[in-house]
């Protein structure tokens, strides 16, 4: 009878080739397509972030490049770019430092780890100063020190105050000594622009430690930081190591620096333009780009 028939299923082997046709026709999913967010792990479509790249569930803000960044805080088409011909050796003959370097500039398309320049920000101008964490996790060696100082002293020449966007895993270690000499240079850049009667704000972003802290990044007229942004020295675990106590959760976050009176505030991205501008407006002279 044919209801008693044993059924027949189709067969699959596991152990099965997967023919080379096959594989072309498997869709390709672009990696850029998805952000999970590491606050609040939600999966995020990436085009359905603003240009502020900030969570859309809790507001977490997701790392910029130092393009994005200007993109969102200079004046459309008043950026112009300084030093960009500075490029970096090999100083103390790292084995690999070169080919590293070389394939972070290929991969980012940045020359080192910090843009500067000067531009417009609500129509008033500065020198403004971005750090990448792409590159190298935006750590400080010879050419980041040299151009973050010459935007120092061109801001002290040209009577103009100075923005840093602050994001650096700290000194580059490639470098050795010589990068940690960067802290006191730029630092000694900074007391000239001062003297001077300039402003200088520093903008912390997620992440701001090691010398780069120790540095510049606190010694801003006025510092500012985004949510969130992690800001320290030594990393957690060095510490918790050291100490043999478990650190608090808001250990090292911009909100808990705030409550100690190591920053002056914390600005959401979006509300970043507008704070600068005002910051630049009461402290300045207005210099227009544009006669109205
Ligand atoms: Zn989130």
């Amino acid at each position: 009878m044919a209801l008693f028939k044993k059924k027949k299923y189709i067969r699959i082997n596991p152990k099965r080739q997967v023919s080379t046709t096959e594989k072309i026709i498997k869709p390709q999913i672009p990696d850029d397509l998805w952000e999970k967010c590491p606050k609040c792990k939600k999966i995020i479509y990436t085009k359905d972030m603003s240009e502020n790249k900030t969570c859309t569930n809790c507001g977490y803000c997701f790392r910029l490049s130092a393009k994005e960044r200007l993109k969102l805080i200079v004046d459309e088409g008043t950026f112009e770019e300084w030093d960009t011909d500075i490029l970096s050796e090999n100083p103390i003959d790292f084995p690999g430092y070169d080919q590293k370097i070389a394939a972070v500039r290929k991969k980012t398309g940045l020359h080192e780890a910090v843009v500067t320049g000067k531009g417009f920000i609500n129509q008033h101008e500065a020198v403004i100063g971005v750090m990448d964490s792409q590159f190298i996790m935006g750590s400080m060696g010879m050419v980041v020190g040299e151009k973050i100082t010459r935007a120092f002293e061109r801001g002290t020449a040209l009577a103009l105050p100075v923005i840093i966007f602050t994001a650096s895993g700290g000194a580059r270690m490639q470098e050795g000594i010589l990068s940690l000499m960067q802290m006191g240079k730029i630092s000694a850049a900074v007391k000239r622009h001062h003297e001077a009667g300039l402003l200088y704000i520093a903008v912390l972003t997620d992440p701001t430690t090691g010398g780069v802290t120790a540095s510049f990044a606190m010694q801003g007229d006025i510092i500012l930081a985004e949510p969130q942004a992690t800001i320290g020295f030594a990393g957690r675990r060095v510490i918790e190591q050291t100490i043999k106590q478990k650190l608090p959760e808001s250990f090292q976050k911009a909100e808990h620096l705030l409550e100690k009176g190591f920053i002056d505030k914390i600005v959401a991205r979006e509300e970043l333009k507008k704070v600068l501008g005002f910051l630049l407006k009461v402290h300045g002279p207005v210099r227009r780009q544009v006669d109205d």
